[in-house]
């Protein structure tokens, strides 16, 4: 028997746990067997494949080789809410992952709370492209997969923590401290 880290129930789940989905190439970085129930994980299992099978994810994954031109905004628009619940999934998972003590500081909860609801608006800004972080993420090292050309960073300070998922040459940056905060309050 173990507990689910994101509904906090027992469960007997054994299946293993992909913290950035494998069909993104992700062969390394996945949690322990058992950390997440069924439950969850078919939850997760649907926006990441609404995510992954959408236009921008599918030209990398195709990798052609050619960066072609720029995906219309309005698919991109389209698919933000689904995309923020995924990028947080990510960021929960990879925060629980690296036993980093940030756990309460990033008020994990509110992400939790966010996760276990349908995917209904979170109100927090989210950037499509590269964005040039200002400094070095403090945690770089434990958020790099190796092998890979996806990449995870956290930039924690006292006001935020910026969660940036790269793939190749897109690039989501969010703030994970303001959605849970968000959230919790009704802001
Ligand atoms: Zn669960």
């Amino acid at each position: 028997m173990s507990k689910c880290i994101v509904c906090l129930r027992d469960h007997t789940n054994t299946t293993i746990e992909h913290i950035v989905p494998r069909s993104l190439g992700n062969i390394h970085y996945i949690l322990p067997k058992g950390t997440v129930c069924s439950n969850c994980n078919n939850r997760f299992a649907r926006f990441e494949h609404d995510v992954v099978s959408s236009k921008p994810f599918i030209e990398r994954r195709l990798r052609t080789g050619v960066i072609r031109s720029k995906v219309p905004n309005t698919e991109f628009c389209l698919r933000k809410k689904v995309l923020k619940l995924f990028l947080l999934k990510i960021a929960f998972e990879g925060i629980h992952r690296s036993r980093i003590k940030l756990l309460n500081d990033l008020n994990l909860e509110g992400i939790r709370l966010i996760l276990l609801d349908k995917p209904i608006s979170i109100d927090t800004e989210l950037i499509q492209g590269y964005k040039p972080l200002h400094r070095l993420p403090n945690f770089i090292d434990h958020w790099r997969l190796k092998g890979s050309r996806i990449q995870l960073y956290l930039d924690h300070s006292v006001d935020d923590a910026l969660f940036t998922f790269k793939y190749d040459d897109m690039s989501f940056t969010m703030d994970i401290k303001k959605a849970a905060h968000r959230r919790l309050y009704n802001l």
